[in-house]
């Protein structure tokens, strides 16, 4: 297997939102913020090669929203999505396999982009099948206030439209040495793909752990639909990657890409931080 990390582009988000109830004495201490307490989150994509596929986890925001939308969001630097794939020696083309941890804007709107006239949307990878859970999924098209911001009809319809969807049911390997794992608390139907590369198992971690900081088990998102259950993911994944020494891989940290773990008296923490292309197979 051959995998990369890539950073789309930064954007900028409410540093209260991020962290729900821990108060801004003590995150503003762990991750920088502006003098409008916003604070640079990375859109890190996973671009997977095995035998027989080409695999991209999440597509970030997309373009096709207004101006007024992105200034609202803050988007700066990055590589771009198809100028990083491109200088990864991939074309959408190549794409067999799209996978959307959740529907989300800024986790899957580069998947489905304008057609040439602009009068309709089309797939960005047209030639890939889109991977996302059925709970997510139902979820999504159902929609509801609360998210309402977040799902937005274009980033979603047009891809079942295509007749490229694949909803998936259960956890389990949707491809070899790459399983998903599927949470709630943050949104029904969460998928966090876990994936074997370089003789260590990798759990990207989405938006259930979207930064170094949010290690601690109640630092959560006010943007989670259900607090105490997202608490209780939490420490099943930490426990688990902890026992087993897996690495942590950042999907919004600005500094940091990927973390292994450690038992500390205040709980599971941080132990090394380094970069995905440093992952080396375990010392044991
Ligand atoms: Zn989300």
């Amino acid at each position: 297997m051959k995998a990369e990390i890539f950073n789309i582009a930064n954007f900028r988000v409410d540093g209260g939102a991020m962290f729900g109830v821990v108060p801004k004495a003590l995150w503003s201490r762990v991750y920088r913020s502006d003098e409008n307490n916003l604070m640079v989150l990375t859109l890190r994509s996973l671009i997977i090669e095995t035998d027989k596929h080409v695999i991209l986890v999440d597509t970030g925001w997309g373009d096709k929203q207004d101006e007024k939308f992105f200034r609202h969001v803050h988007i700066h630097n990055g590589e771009g999505l198809i100028e990083g794939l491109r200088k990864r020696g991939y074309t959408p083309e190549d794409i067999t396999d799209v996978v959307l941890t959740h529907l989300h804007a800024d986790h899957c709107g580069g998947g489905v982009k304008w057609n040439r006239d602009r009068t309709g949307y089309e797939l960005t990878f047209p030639d890939a099948e889109y991977h996302v859970s059925r709970l997510q999924w139902e979820w999504a098209v159902k929609n509801n206030l609360r998210e309402a911001d977040a799902f937005l009809e274009e980033n979603i319809i047009p891809i079942s439209d295509s007749g490229h969807l694949n909803l998936v049911d259960e956890e389990k390997e949707l491809f070899p040495g790459f399983s998903v794992r599927i949470f709630s608390g943050h949104t029904p139907g969460l998928i966090l793909p876990v994936i074997i590369y370089n003789g260590r198992i990798l759990v990207y971690t989405g938006d259930l752990i979207p930064t170094l900081a949010h290690l601690p088990l109640i630092w959560n998102m006010s943007y989670d639909i259900e607090s105490l259950r997202t608490i209780e993911e939490k420490k099943q994944i930490l426990d688990e990657a902890w026992e087993n020494n897996y690495i942590l891989v950042f999907q919004h940290d600005e500094n940091v890409e990927c973390c292994t773990l450690e038992m500390t008296p205040k709980g599971i923490r941080a132990k090394d931080k380094f970069l995905f292309s440093e992952i080396t197979p375990c010392p044991d």
